[in-house]
This record gives structure tokens, sequence and C-alpha cells, in this order.
């Protein structure tokens, strides 16, 4: 506690640098702890998880080392990534997986060389911890926000497009979930639906693009599962010519996100935490770097693990949620106009 002499402060210090475990298996000094994320064109990942990430592990240990790896959406580079990570003598991997059944074979492997995983946002089978959102709840949200808000319009029936995240990222399925128990008979028509490979903006637009011109006339809502998705969908409408456009949902508060939420082109986003999410995986990777059980409050499927709560953001409660958290400064939202 705040009771440790300087003597034992020198010789914790002292034990950093060294390949030895820290005497007494107590301190977590000098561990190698490897995040390792999944893709950068959705921006969360190199604008929030990994600086709060490398923020959290500082503060909590400063002669602690982050391994930083990022497998641009491909599941054998994110394998080989992890591996280089063991090789480099990670105590830890935190690992949020391209392909969560793939992934497995990593903790598989971690774990044959006695080194935990814990699994970051995305579930992954037999890891050691599990820290993400209830992720059902983020989709019912989406699709809740979109009918209440097309129900406010006066509307009660129309053609709903479907946009879905990655068929390999288990979060993908419960968003998915979570959205139909909302949608399928609300009323409105699931005209069309698509599952987007790597959650790839680029395939959502022209997956909507395609999909115009037999849906397009009773078109009344796009769910769109995270920002990067929304943003491919609005480009596809809006170059199809759809005008007004009708309500998008999105995820993740991206600044884009949000900034189409204040101009009118995107109906809401999700805000998920990222801050409490990266030092809750920061405190439990400590703890399993030191042998010692992470604290959780659940669990899912025999994985100890901690579920954070997400927020439905419209332009409504946008200063009472992203700018009071300190995440965007209401001028870096407004640059645009
Ligand atoms: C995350 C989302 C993200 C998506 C695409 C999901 O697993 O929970 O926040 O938008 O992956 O990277």
């Amino acid at each position: 506690g705040l009771g440790v002499t300087a003597a034992a402060m020198v010789f914790s210090l002292a034990a950093c640098g060294s390949d030895e475990p820290a005497a007494g298996g107590g301190g977590a000094e000098g561990k190698k702890i490897a995040l390792l994320l999944p893709e950068s064109k959705t921006a969360r990942y190199e604008a929030l998880d990994r600086p709060l990430f490398e923020a959290a592990l500082k503060a909590s240990c400063p002669s602690c080392e982050v391994i930083y790896s990022n497998a641009d959406q491909d599941a054998a580079k994110q394998q080989q990534q992890a591996e280089a990570a063991l090789t480099q003598g990670a105590n830890v991997l935190v690992l949020d997986p391209v392909d969560g059944k793939a992934a497995a074979s990593v903790v598989n492997s971690a774990k044959g060389q006695n080194v935990p995983v814990v699994a970051y946002d995305r579930f992954i089978e037999g890891a050691n911890y599990y820290v993400s959102f209830q992720n059902e709840a983020v989709g019912k949200l989406q699709a809740q926000t979109l009918v209440d808000i097309l129900k406010n319009a006066g509307k009660t029936s129309g053609n709903i497009a479907m946009i879905n995240g990655s068929p390999t990222d288990p979060n993908a399925a419960q968003f998915k979930a979570g959205a139909h128990s909302v949608l399928d008979g609300s009323g409105f028509k699931i005209a069309a639906e698509f599952d987007t490979p790597d959650w790839s903006p680029d395939k959502a637009q022209s997956w909507m693009e395609g999909q115009l011109s037999a849906i397009k006339s009773g078109l009344v809502g796009v769910y769109a599962a995270n920002d990067g998705t929304a943003g491919g969908a609005i480009a596809a409408l809006k170059g199809g010519g759809v005008n007004p456009l009708p309500p998008v949902t999105g995820q993740d508060a991206e600044l884009a996100g949000i900034q189409r939420i204040v101009s009118g082109d995107q109906a809401m986003t999700i805000y998920k935490a990222v801050k409490p999410q990266a030092e809750d995986a920061v405190k439990a990777a400590l703890a399993l770097a030191n042998g010692d059980k992470p604290e959780a409050k659940t669990e899912v499927q025999g994985v100890p693990s901690t579920l954070l709560d997400p927020i439905a953001v419209t332009k409504a409660n946008i200063a009472d949620t992203v700018v009071k958290d300190g995440i965007y400064k209401v001028s870096d939202i407004c640059t645009a106009n």
C-alpha cells in the first residue's frame, strides 16, 4: 500500500529490467502486456483503445511495457502477431480478435506457455477474463431508437435495410440479435439485410448502392451496426439521390458519426465508454500477470467477465455524454460548420 518503503521501491525498480519474476511473485513490475487490436478502419482502436490502454498501464505500472499490434482485419496476421508477442516474452495477451472462433487456438498456444489471455471487447472461448459491453443491449438500443424516431414521425410501416457487422466478430451476432428482437414484429419490414465482411465501410456502401433500385421507394430507415457502416450507407443514399435521408443508426460515437448527427445525416450512435473498458482490461491483465484472479461481476460461458453499459446518443444528449466525458470538445465537433 502507501506504506511502501524507499528500500522496497528501489528493490522493485531493480527487478524491472531482469527476466526473473519479481521476488515473492507479488509485483507486476516490468511485465510485458501484449495489446492485439483487430483493425484500423474503425476509428476507436487507434484513437481511443490504444492510447487509453497505454496510459492506464503506465499509471498502474510505470515499468510495464505494451507490445502493440493491429491486425488490419486479417485473422492470419493476428495469429502471427500473437505468436510474435509470445516470442517477445509477453506475460499476458489482451486480445480483441478479428475472428472470435479462430482465436481459440491463440488461447491454447498462450495457455501452453502459461500466458493468460484477456478477451478484449470480443469474446474468446477459454479466455481467462473478458471485458466488453452489454452487446445485445447495443442492438436493442439502436433499433429501439430507430423505431421511436419513425413512430414520432407518424410512420408505422415501410422498408428498413439492415447492415450488420462482420460474420467473424461474435459481437456482430449479438448486435444483430438485439436489433432483430426489436425490429421483428415492429410493423416495419426488413426489406434487405447484409452481414458486412470485415465491417468494411466500402462494402457497406456498395451493398447499399446495389439495393437502392429495389427498396428505395418504401425505404423509411437504415439500421447500420456501427458508424463506419453508417457512413458507407449514407454515402450510398446521397449518391442515389435519396432525399430526404431516412434515419440511419450507428455505433461508437466516432467523431465523424457525431458530426453527422449534428448535421442531421445520421440519427443516432451508441457511446461505449472505452476509458473504463481499457482501464478494466489493464487491471485484469496486471492481476493475471501476478498470478491473481481478476475481479469479475459476472461470467460468460465460464469466463469471468465485466460487461459495461452502452448509451444511445442523439442530437439531444451529445453534450451530456461524449462532450461531458471529455472525448470531444465542442470545437472538435463543430469544425465543419
Ligand atoms: C466493436 C465495435 C466496432 C466493430 C468494428 C465491434 O466488435 O464492439 O465497437 O465498431 O467491432 O470494429
